[in-house]
């Protein structure tokens, strides 16, 4: 977006406050979409844990996107946003088995990770259909060497205990429609990508009445110089043509699921914030903004490096600085980065801001959370009001002492 653009809406909106560009939202899908041009069934269910604005998902809903979701509130708020249930896959970890009937219940297609619930569902609900989530322990190693890990991952059904998977579904009788896996992993290299499908597949051949193969995501996109991004068009290329191979073999044509989040919204953000300080010391300079790792927690957390623009300066002489937050606890956002001249009240925009950011954010420190302003059709529409001290009180009881 345009630093014009953004400095009008830290003015309007105040700061700090989160922007979306639905039109690279809108870009990013079509993108994926067009990648996979050649299968035949494509789904694209958006991963709503990534940035959940109620508007946001309208707009995928406008896009014909489903939703992938991982808890009952996920769930209820995108039949909020307009999806019809059919729509919706749930790919909860580790949740009850109370969580998941509610969820089926509303009707959304249930994707279940673990043999106990799946036994103790299959025996309740023989005919609802159920999406099995495996884990194909693979993962990449290196730059091009495909090895075996994960194992000690809380997220799938091993692919090591298909053999007790299928027992388990004989003997109740349930209805599997589906296959999933998403390792969490970036796909940096499409074989390893490819290598993991394959066992998919295999995985596949064991239930007759599958409706779609769910590839999970993975799909990368660069934060800083030098970061490779997914190649979609050559995954597609490739993946399609397996995939449609497959579905000759197996008798049927199946639907081609993939559930993208970072991908789809990452790069489609922008987190604005205003300079209080700018802070010398002897051994560095700090630009202290009016924020921390309570408004966006990734690069504490990750070590994501979110690049910074000074959108009032852009031209100025570059400097190093250590951008840090107001949080009383070390939350460090750049360590000496280069970054143009850097004045208190410039605003400073970071970028990659769309996806885990908000949807990350606290209320610690008792700040407020910011405002969310999504960029549609030439115009900022307030998505999300900042929050009030109602808010920091809200829920909490004062007792008489
Ligand atoms: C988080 C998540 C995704 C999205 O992952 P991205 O890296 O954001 O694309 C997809 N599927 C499941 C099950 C997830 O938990």
């Amino acid at each position: 977006m345009e630093h014009n653009t953004l400095l009008q809406i830290a003015k309007d909106f105040g700061s700090p406050v989160y922007v979306y560009d639905a039109e690279k939202i809108t870009f990013q899908y079509k993108r994926l979409t067009s990648a996979f041009g050649k299968v035949k069934q494509l789904k694209l269910n958006y991963a709503v844990k990534a940035l959940s604005n109620i508007s946001v998902l309208k707009l995928f809903n406008q896009l014909g996107s489903g939703l992938d979701t991982v808890s009952i509130q996920e769930v209820q708020l995108g039949l909020k946003a307009g999806f019809k249930p059919e729509q919706i896959i749930y790919t909860p970890n580790g949740v009850s088995l109370a969580e998941i009937e509610k969820a089926a219940k509303l009707g959304v297609q249930i994707n279940i990770d673990n043999l106990s619930v799946l036994e103790q569902f299959g025996t309740k609900h023989p005919k609802t259909p159920v999406c099995i989530r495996i884990n194909p322990h693979v993962m990449a190693g290196g730059n091009t060497n495909i090895s075996v890990g994960h194992i000690d991952s809380k997220f799938g059904i091993s692919i090591h205990q298909i053999p007790h998977l299928l027992r388990i579904v004989e003997n109740t009788q349930m209805n599997i429609n589906g296959i999933h896996m998403h390792t969490g992993s970036d796909i940096l290299d499409i074989d390893v990508f490819l290598y993991a499908s394959e066992i998919l597949f295999d995985t596949a051949k064991n239930f007759k009445n599958l409706d779609f193969i769910d590839f999970g995501s993975g799909f990368k996109v660069p934060y800083k110089s030098g970061d490779i991004e997914t190649n979609v068009e050559e995954l597609g290329e490739k993946l399609s043509k397996r995939f449609n191979q497959f579905c000759k073999t197996y008798g049927k044509q199946l639907t081609l699921a993939f559930e993208p989040g970072k991908f789809l919204v990452s790069e489609a953000g922008y987190f604005l914030t205003s300079v209080n300080v700018v802070k010398q010391t002897t051994s560095t300079v700090f630009a202290q903004v009016d924020s921390g790792f309570n408004h966006l927690i990734r690069p504490m957390l990750y070590g994501s490096q979110h690049e910074i623009v000074n959108i009032s300066n852009p031209d100025g002489r570059e400097r190093f600085y250590s951008v840090v937050g107001y949080i009383c606890e070390t939350d460090t956002f750049a360590n000496n980065r280069r970054i143009s001249e850097i004045n208190e009240d410039d605003i400073l925009a970071f970028k990659n801001a769309g996806a885990y950011c908000y949807s990350m954010a606290s209320n610690y420190n008792s700040r407020y959370r910011p405002a969310e302003v999504l960029w549609y059709n030439k115009k900022a529409h307030l998505i999300r009001k900042r929050e009030t001290f109602d808010d920091i009180l809200n829920n909490q009881v004062e007792i008489d002492l």
